[in-house]
């Protein structure tokens, strides 16, 4: 190991462990700052390990809307991040937290008490203007919450906050672009559940 490494220069400048979780609606860029970061500490020793839920359709990377990618391990559950991550990995990139089972932020947790820094990146509500339970709990528990804020199709707010369903379906988990949804500030969202039909 060299000298600049034990000096404690080098290999672990700025790393601190803790818990960034990033949110907002659709099309607000949460991948892209979630791929943006994890790339940064790419550039470092310390190892970066990135999961995402197997429901997730797009691709087996993690892939933002700007054409964005990271390579990312499929699970199933949560409890099965524990198992692939190494002493070495120090950076934990989670993509889609919403998605996941409701053991998520316990075992993201877990992975902050063993040293690590996690980066979670999940929607904020659902459909109806919902909280995902998982995303909720995860912003309570995180040492930094970032909100990306997408561009209200109807009136151009910079602050779009919501996805607006524009096709009939009553799943939480309908996986979608621009054909099923679209990003509306508070003023503009109509919530499916208070529209008559
Ligand atoms: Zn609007």
């Amino acid at each position: 190991m060299s000298s600049l490494h034990t000096a404690g220069r080098g290999m672990y400048a700025g790393f601190v462990p803790g818990f960034v979780v990033i949110s907002g609606s659709m099309f607000a860029g949460k991948s892209e700052e979630l791929i943006r970061r994890l790339k940064r500490w790419k550039r470092t020793d310390l190892g970066v390990i990135t999961f995402k839920p197997v429901l997730d359709t797009r691709s087996e990377n993690i892939t933002s809307r700007n054409g964005c990618s990271l390579e990312a391990i499929e699970v199933h559950a949560s409890a099965q991040m524990i198992e692939f991550v190494k002493e070495t990995d120090k950076i934990i990139g989670v993509d889609e937290i919403h998605f996941f089972d409701p053991d998520l932020p316990k075992v993201l947790l877990e992975l902050v008490r063993m040293g690590k820094l996690v980066i979670a990146a999940g929607l904020s509500t659902d459909f109806n203007g919902e909280p995902f339970e998982n995303t909720m709990r995860a912003m309570a528990l995180a040492t930094e919450v970032t909100i990306e804020f997408a561009v209200c199709d109807i009136c151009q707010s910079q602050y779009a906050v919501r996805s607006q369903l524009l096709v009939p379906s009553s799943s939480r988990i309908l996986v979608g672009d621009k054909d099923e949804y679209s990003p509306r500030c508070i003023e503009c969202f109509e919530p499916p559940s208070q529209t008559p039909t």
